[in-house]
């Protein structure tokens, strides 16, 4: 079974001011779905065929760089197109906003390690929020489209959150200015699904 392009969860210009139509709808009809295009390519007539997306990335070191480059861009994606909406942001509640209290003190200092994770992934990568094997969270960034669900990546775990910090997810309305762009991010979370994100991951 291909892989497909999971439809936005909400209309292009859903997200703006923060993020505009023309970037979404260029990020997800022609970046994304290259990445999934490519992904397809890259594994037909393989048994990747056969898994899926989190279990090739779990096992990613044994697979050729296209499958790596195309199937963190086709995971990432679609994880990020979730964990936003129109009318977000705020603060989480619950387990979640408990765990962000225990490990980073509060929400602003750990929006100051994201954002700082953001700022600091030099060239193109993703910052994250994710929960590691002793089911605490940990703030981290991966470079091109790795992710911390690969068994080759630095930080390790499942990502909860994550911010594309690529140019091509910012350019047109922020030119170099990706600061202004994490920043504005805050507006436009789905604290709901990084939630839900938690709890299946803390499972
Ligand atoms: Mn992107």
């Amino acid at each position: 079974m291909a892989f497909e392009l999971p439809a936005l969860p909400y209309a292009h210009n859903a997200l703006e001011p923060h993020i505009d139509a023309k970037t979404m709808e260029i990020h997800h009809g022609k970046h994304h779905q290259a990445y999934v295009t490519n992904l397809n390519n890259a594994i037909a007539g393989t048994d990747a065929e056969k898994l899926s997306i989190e279990e090739i990335c779990k096992n990613i070191s044994k697979y050729p760089m296209p499958v790596r480059n195309n199937g963190g861009g086709h995971y990432n994606h679609s994880l990020f197109w979730k964990v936003m909406k129109a009318g977000g942001g705020g603060a989480p509640s619950g387990a979640l906003a408990e765990a962000i209290n225990k490990t980073f003190g509060n929400l602003d200092e750990f929006k100051k390690q994201f954002a700082n994770a953001a700022a600091t992934r030099f060239g193109s990568g993703w910052a994250w929020l994710c929960v590691k094997a002793d089911k605490t969270l940990a703030v981290c960034s991966t470079p091109n489209q790795d992710n911390p669900l690969m068994d080759v990546s630095d930080c390790k775990g499942t990502p909860i959150l994550g911010l594309d910090v690529w140019e091509h997810a910012y350019y047109l309305h922020y030119q170099n200015r990706r600061p202004d762009y994490a920043a504005a991010f805050w507006n436009v979370v789905n604290w709901d699904e990084v939630a839900k994100n938690y709890a299946a991951a803390v499972k």
